[in-house]
């Protein structure tokens, strides 16, 4: 890229495109400031296998040695310094959007946000590892990047399905959203007791007891002075990336990153990669979007967790048609970034139900390639059904006068 490309990109408020490097991958070293708290090690913790690749190094040399990417970009670096690659796989030649999504979908013709003509394909947005304790989408994720490089995953499998489908779209990719948590996450909590899990997803105040899933939420960001271990679940700086979203105030990089994505490329639908203590399914939507959406991504979640159950993943089959939530948190805010259907994946982080007291013990123990399938077939169902009926009905084709 010359100066005059160059400035051209910053005038056109363009993210520079990378580029692909040719040294080995091997060769990868980010210099990244060194973590507040030490690494959690759960002792015990069977050994991970070999396509399980959740580290951020291993994450970062995958993305830097990508070259089958039409496009590649670093959309922010965490608080510690790791950057945080999206991959883009289609077409990504159009001009930025003259308006916004909030104005354009109420301007003469949806065609002022989309461009005209608008991309010939939709266009989606799949990111995991948000909160980085939660390795099992990123390893699917990773896995999937390997796929759409070489044709098979890190176990040697094909995807030919998925990937045809992935073909069909504009697809980007962030394998990783929360490297500062990752680095400082076990690999996976594969057998682990459910108490372990809480202290490794959200942390242990200086007196040793749990910070826990709701109480993390009482703080934004975690008063990082008053824990022992702050956990995966936040970035280094304490933030819940997942609850970065308040207007106005959006506080991380990661976010606002994710948010830029879903708008500068006219995001169509997204899969927001996460992992739970059960076992896997899409998360009811939230009520908080048009009602259009609402309805649709509550028809999606319902085919994807079918799906789901028929792979053999869940024991019973999820009730349909559930009651939206009145959740408000990262999905909603790319919601309305862009227009975009939104939701929620949760693998699961080792057995189909927590391990507590007074409570059945669990029935299953999932193997790892079982913790990341969710993301293969839940791709394959939510791609499937933007092809038999497009996302979004975005507006007329027409102008509509003044
Ligand atoms: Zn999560």
């Amino acid at each position: 890229m010359d100066r005059r490309e160059f400035l051209l990109g910053i005038a056109a408020g363009a993210a520079l495109p990378f580029t692909v490097p040719t040294t080995n991958a091997a060769d990868t070293s980010v210099s990244v400031k060194s973590q507040r708290f030490q690494p959690m090690t759960v002792e015990g913790l069977e050994k991970r296998p070999d396509f399980w690749k959740v580290r951020p190094d291993e994450i970062i040399a995958l993305c830097e040695s990508a070259k089958k990417c039409s496009r590649k970009e670093v959309i922010c670096h965490t608080p510690l310094g790791y950057p945080v690659y999206a991959l883009f796989y289609g077409d990504f030649n159009d001009a930025p959007p003259q308006t916004n999504w909030s104005a354009g979908s109420s301007s003469t013709t949806y065609k002022n946000y989309m461009g005209n003509p608008p991309p010939a394909k939709q266009t989606f947005l799949f990111f995991a590892g948000v909160h980085g304790a939660e390795p099992e989408t990123v390893a699917g994720a990773v896995n999937l990047v390997q796929a759409l490089e070489t044709g098979k995953d890190f176990r040697g499998r094909t995807h030919d399905e998925l990937l045809k489908l992935i073909d069909q779209y504009r697809f980007i990719i962030v394998p990783c959203v929360n490297l500062d948590g990752r680095g400082l996450s076990p690999d996976h909590l594969h057998g682990i007791e459910w108490t372990k899990f809480r202290a490794v997803s959200q942390g242990t105040w200086k007196d040793g007891s749990l910070v826990g899933w709701r109480g993390s939420k009482a703080w934004f960001p975690l008063p990082l002075d008053r824990v022992s271990y702050p956990g995966g679940y936040p970035n280094a700086d304490g933030y819940n990336i997942m609850h970065d979203a308040a207007p106005g105030n959006i506080r991380t990089a990661e976010a606002r990153a994710l948010l830029r994505l879903a708008e500068r490329w006219r995001v169509d639908a997204v899969l927001n990669g996460h992992s739970y203590e059960h076992a896997p399914s899409v998360l009811t939507p939230s009520a908080i979007d048009t009602p259009d959406n609402v309805t649709r991504a509550n028809a999606i979640s319902d085919r994807c967790n079918a799906a789901i159950h028929a792979a053999g993943l869940v024991q019973n089959k999820l009730k349909e048609n559930r009651t939206p939530r009145s959740t408000i948190n990262l999905n909603t805010v790319l919601a309305l970034a862009s227009g975009a259907i939104t939701l929620t994946l949760e693998c699961s982080v080792s057995y189909d139900r927590p391990d507590k007291e007074g409570r059945p013990k669990p029935t299953r123990l999932y193997t790892f390639d079982e913790l990341m399938e969710p993301v293969f077939v839940v791709l394959r169902e939510y791609l499937k059904d933007g092809l038999e009926k497009p996302f979004l009905v975005r507006g007329d084709e027409t102008v509509k006068g003044d």
